[in-house]
C-alpha cells in the first residue's frame, strides 16, 4: 500500500509573531474606473510595461512563496481583469496543490466576458466592488458611465455558481453612507455577503479627511435601527473582516483598518505587477523581487530573500497611522507629488 507523504510548509513568523499567509498579487496598475477614494487625479503615473512581472514570472515567484506558508492568494490591481488573458494565469496557480484558495477582486465592470473562463479555469473566489446601488451616484463616484455592466457581472458570478461572492463597500460619510441597508438587500438577492470597509488613507487617497470616515460603530448604529439586534460571529481567523449576523441570519462584515487596526493578525503581504513586495499597505517602500528573478536567483535564494525579510517584518502601519490621531496629526498619508514620484505608493498599484 502507498503511503501519502504530505509536504510540510515550514511557518515563517515576523518579529510580533504573524505567519507569512495571505499574498496579494496586482497583475496591473491600470484601471477603467476613477473611484474617488482611489484614483482621485487627473493623471497618473503608470507603472513601465517591460517593468510588469509576466504570468511565469508571477507563478515562480508565488511558487516560492507558498513553500514558506502562503496558501491563499488574491488577484487585484488596478483591475485585474485588464490584464490580458488572466485566467491563464488562474490555471498555471491551480497547478500548485499548497495554494488553497485564489481569490479575485475586481470592479465588476468586465466579469460578464470573463467570468466562465475565469470558473473553467479554476478560479476559487470572487469579490466585487460595490459601494452605491444608483446610476448616478456611481457616475460621480468612479467617472466612469459603467454601473449596468458591474450588475450584469454580479448576476453573472451568482449564475456561473461561484461561491462565497462578497460585496466590498467602501463607506463614506455623506456619500454613501445611506445606502448601508440597500446593499445588505441587494446581497441577499444576489447570494452575495456585504462587507462595509471604512475609508482609509492610504496611499492614493489625496481626498481623504477623518471626518469622511464612516466608523464601524457607526455603521453598526445604522445597521442596528433597521435589524434590531446584531450578533457578532466569533470566529478564529486571520481574516481582516469582523463578521456579523442579523436576526434573519444575513451576514455581513466589517474591515475597520481605520478605527480598529487588526495590525496584530495581519498575515498578508502584496506583490505589484511589477514585482516589488510590500509587507504592509502603509509600507513607503518594497522588496524588489523581479531583479533577483530576472538575474537568475534560484528557489533557494529566493526563499531565503522572503524568510529573512519576513522574519525581520516588523509593519504595523495602520496601527501607527491611526496613534497620529492623538495628536491631531493624521492626514493624507503622501502628498500628490511624492506620489508622482513613486507611483508604488498608490493604492492601485499594491493593490488593495
Ligand atoms: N479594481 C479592483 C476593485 O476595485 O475591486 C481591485 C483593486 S482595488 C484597489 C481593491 C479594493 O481596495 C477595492 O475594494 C477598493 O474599494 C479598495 N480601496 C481602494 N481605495 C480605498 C480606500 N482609500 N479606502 C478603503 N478601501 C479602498
Ligand atoms: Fe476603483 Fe479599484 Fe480602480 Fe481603485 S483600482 S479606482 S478601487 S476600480
Amino acid at each position: 500500500m502507498k503511503t501519502e507523504v504530505k509536504e510540510s510548509v515550514p511557518t515563517v513568523v515576523d518579529t510580533m509573531g504573524r505567519p507569512l499567509r495571505a499574498l496579494r498579487v496586482s497583475v496591473t496598475d491600470r484601471c477603467n474606473l476613477r473611484c474617488q477614494y482611489c484614483m482621485p487625479e487627473e493623471e497618473y503615473v503608470w507603472l513601465p510595461r517591460e517593468t510588469l512581472l509576466t504570468f511565469e514570472e508571477i507563478v515562480r515567484l508565488t511558487n516560492v512563496f507558498t513553500t514558506v506558508g502562503v496558501d491563499k492568494v488574491r488577484i487585484t490591481g488596478g483591475e485585474p481583469l485588464l490584464r490580458k488573458d488572466l485566467p491563464s494565469l488562474i490555471a498555471l496557480l491551480r497547478e500548485n496543490s499548497k495554494i488553497k484558495d485564489i481569490a479575485l477582486t475586481t470592479n465588476g465592470i468586465l466579469l460578464k466576458e470573463q467570468a466562465q473562463s475565469l470558473y473553467d479555469a479554476g478560479l476559487h473566489r470572487v469579490t466585487v466592488s460595490l459601494d452605491t446601488l444608483r446610476a448616478d451616484r456611481f457616475k460621480a463616484l468612479t467617472k466612469r458611465n459603467t454601473f449596468v455592466q458591474v450588475l450584469e457581472g454580479i448576476d453573472i458570478v451568482n449564475a456561473i455558481g461561484f461561491h462565497d461572492l462578497k460585496l466590498d463597500t467602501v463607506a463614506m460619510k455623506g456619500i454613501n453612507d445611506d445606502e448601508l441597508i440597500d446593499l445588505i438587500e441587494f446581497g441577499k438577492t444576489v447570494g452575495g455577503e456585504v462587507r462595509f470597509i471604512e475609508y482609509m488613507d492610504v496611499g492614493g487617497a489625496t481626498d481623504w479627511s477623518v471626518d469622511k470616515v464612516f466608523s464601524c460603530a457607526e455603521i453598526l448604529q445604522t445597521l442596528s435601527r433597521h435589524y434590531g439586534l446584531i450578533e457578532p460571529i466569533i470566529e478564529d481567523s486571520w481574516a481582516p473582516a469582523k463578521r456579523f449576523r442579523l436576526l434573519d441570519g444575513t451576514t455581513f462584515g466589517i474591515i475597520a483598518s481605520t478605527t480598529l487596526p487588526f495590525c496584530s493578525t495581519c498575515d498578508r503581504s502584496r506583490l505589484t505587477a511589477d514585482g516589488l513586495w510590500y509587507l504592509c499597505l502603509y509600507a513607503k517602500t518594497g522588496i524588489d523581487l523581479r531583479q533577483p528573478l530576472r538575474d537568475g536567483a534560484t528557489v533557494d535564494e529566493l526563499r531565503a530573500l522572503l524568510v529573512s525579510t519576513w522574519n525581520a517584518r516588523t509593519n504595523r502601519g495602520a496601527e501607527e497611522r491611526k496613534e497620529l490621531e492623538r495628536v491631531d496629526t493624521r492626514g493624507r498619508f503622501v502628498e500628490i507629488e511624492r506620489l508622482r514620484q513613486d507611483p508604488h505608493l498608490e493604492m492601485h498599484a499594491r493593490g488593495g
